[in-house]
């Protein structure tokens, strides 16, 4: 009889989305006329600018003609836009050549999927609180999963101990919830963790392009001696709104190597036998990101969203509770006012003030007792959910 992958039995249920989805529906329903202000949701509310419009429908277009039609993509990308990557990249001053970007469904779908380069055998290390999907993919395919807690005392931003034994290290920076970011110093260290034992950082920077401070590096790769030990995961979701249109892209290097095994050679692979590439119409999008006119447009949302977080920081500011992000990500991690659980401010503020954000809990056991607010949201709804949490919070 066929075994199934009992690995499933031991994900916690979506508990967390479930009960935000369902206590809010329930408060609508017993109380009709008032207004919900969502301020949890980590998805992107403004559209797609003209750019990607523009070339999403020349491409559909290109689709109806003999001439310009387009079957199937290369697995790892079209060479313009793995081109046009690895020049964004230029920006931070990292080089890295086309051959070394690989163009993806989405951060989501290859944090999964390029877990197939390593052994079911190795050991890995998420710094909590964490993204769930770094937990859970490993889970699924039976690898050991050791925690690092991280909490005010560094600021969210854990350092790598010679205790610690992992050989792949996840690092989201900025965070996603806590919207903490390592500096370079900060950063080095776990690089010189990762070439010191062996490891692989899976660098999530998903958020990169909030980044406004300079010593916050955008790509792990503004240390060079990561191309030794680090694998970059990007995605247009949040940079260019992308989370209904889907286009990511990862960075594998050629110096990457472990056991005489090159890993962008494994990855380029993987692709050939896993994927037939992402569609030419959300290529032709997504190219459109990279070039002068979209990367200036898509700075019009995020201006946007940070306005947004500077809104919540400075009720935060004026309330006079604990909290970090914000600045250099769309996400604010705040302690829970009073000693209270996340679960107990969640309901305060869903029945108080009708604000939702999202326990900390949900994102790993040290979350506990914090809370994460989104800057994704309508800029007056953000607004007004600021002034209701300054006169609840009575300050
Ligand atoms: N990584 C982090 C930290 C995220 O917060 C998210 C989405 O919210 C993702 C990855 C997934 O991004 P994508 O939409 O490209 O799958």
């Amino acid at each position: 009889m066929l075994t199934p992958n009992m690995h499933y039995s031991e994900l916690k249920d979506s508990y967390l989305f479930n009960t935000i989805y369902r206590k809010t529906a329930e408060y609508q329903s017993s109380h009709p006329d008032k207004k919900i202000y969502r301020m949890g949701v980590g998805d992107v509310s403004r559209p797609l600018c003209d750019a990607v419009i523009k070339a999403l429908h020349t491409a559909v277009d290109d689709q109806a003609t003999m001439e310009h039609f387009h079957g199937y993509m290369p697995e790892s990308g079209a060479p313009e836009l793995r081109k046009a990557i690895s020049e964004y990249y230029r920006r931070f001053s990292v080089s890295v050549s086309a051959d070394e970007v690989f163009v993806s469904s989405g951060a989501c779908d290859d944090l999964g999927d390029v877990l197939e380069l390593f052994d079911k055998d190795n050991t890995v290390l998420v710094i909590e609180p964490a993204y769930p999907e770094y937990v859970d993919t490993n889970i699924l395919c039976g690898r050991k999963v050791i925690h690092l807690d991280s909490g005010e005392e560094n600021g969210f931003l854990p350092l790598p101990s010679e205790e610690i034994q992992a050989d792949i290290i996840y690092i989201c920076s900025p965070n996603n919830p806590t919207g903490a970011a390592y500096d370079r110093e900060k950063l080095r260290k776990w690089v010189d963790y990762a070439n010191r034992n062996g490891a692989v950082i899976l660098y999530d920077a998903a958020y990169e392009i909030f980044i406004e401070d300079p010593d916050i590096p955008h790509s792990i790769f503004e240390i060079p001696e990561a191309k030794t030990c680090a694998i970059e995961i990007c995605s247009l979701s949040k940079t260019a709104g992308f989370t209904g249109t889907r286009l990511g892209y990862t960075v594998v290097p050629k110096a990457l190597e472990r056991m005489g095994m090159k890993l962008n050679t494994m990855w380029a692979r993987n692709r050939e036998t896993r994927t037939n590439g992402i569609s030419y119409i959300l290529q032709k999008g997504a190219s459109a990101v990279f070039t002068k006119e979209g990367l200036e447009q898509i700075q019009k949302n995020i201006r946007v969203y940070k306005e947004n977080a500077r809104v919540l920081m400075d009720a935060f500011e004026r309330i006079g509770i604990w909290y970090c992000g914000g600045r250099n990500s769309p996400y604010i991690w705040l302690k829970c006012p009073d000693g209270m659980g996340g679960w107990e401010f969640f309901d305060y503020l869903l029945n108080e003030i009708q604000v939702v954000g999202i326990p900390g809990e949900g994102f790993g056991a040290c979350g506990k007792g914090y809370f994460r607010f989104s800057a994704f949201g309508d800029p007056d709804d953000t607004k007004e959910a600021a002034n209701r949490l300054c006169k609840l919070l009575g300050r």
